[in-house]
């Protein structure tokens, strides 16, 4: 277990940690014992990835909000979201809300997969691949998910619906073709890079 160290307190009572390449802050207190299993989860996506042939760019940073309305304020995501990533940024919930929850080490790997991931993706695979690489897809109900015949377009913008059930519908729906296209092709076909000789 590595030491964690602070590089500053901020005014505000935020406080920032680097471990590796990557930077979190955090603004409340009790995210202080969620750390440990960030930089875990995250040291493992990045070998993962590399593993398929995704790199994460250098400079990641990890803004935790300190609460509910902090997180849709700062991302303008309705609170039922964990995180959202733009670029190297992943803006998540309270740390310790999402551990408690038993999702930490779920989101900080799917939000790991939108860094590294080929520009291009269109939405539904995106996240279909980001929520199959998580290991999101595996507590998903095998069921039909009543989108089976929707177009991959129109699933793309489903998922930018903000009401909960309708959107969760559209992440297993675009989880199930991800899933089904990563088993037949394999990875980098599916995301597009040459096949390693
Ligand atoms: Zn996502």
């Amino acid at each position: 277990m590595a030491l964690l160290l602070v590089l500053a307190d901020h005014p505000a009572g935020a406080a920032e940690v680097r471990r590796g390449g990557l930077v979190v802050e955090y603004t409340d207190a009790r995210d202080r014992t969620a750390l440990n299993t960030v930089f875990l989860a995250w040291s493992d996506a990045v070998r993962d990835l590399q593993a398929i042939g995704l790199n994460v760019p250098e400079g990641v940073r990890i803004e935790a909000a300190g609460s509910a309305a902090a997180f849709t304020a700062s991302t303008g995501e309705p609170p039922g979201v964990a995180a959202s990533t733009r670029g190297r940024m992943i803006r998540t919930q309270r740390l310790s809300a999402l551990g408690a929850r038993g999702l930490l080490p779920f989101t900080v790997r799917h939000e790991a997969f939108h860094t590294a991931q080929p520009a291009g993706l269109p939405r539904w695979l995106a996240e279909g691949l980001a929520r199959t690489f998580s290991g999101e897809a595996l507590n998903d109900l095998r069921g039909p998910t009543g989108l089976d015949r929707v177009t991959d377009a129109s699933l793309s913008a489903r998922l930018l619906v903000r009401d909960p059930a309708r959107l969760s519908a559209a992440y297993h729906e675009a989880t199930r073709r991800a899933r089904m296209l990563v088993q037949k092709r394999g990875w980098r076909a599916v995301l597009g890079l040459p096949a390693k000789e």
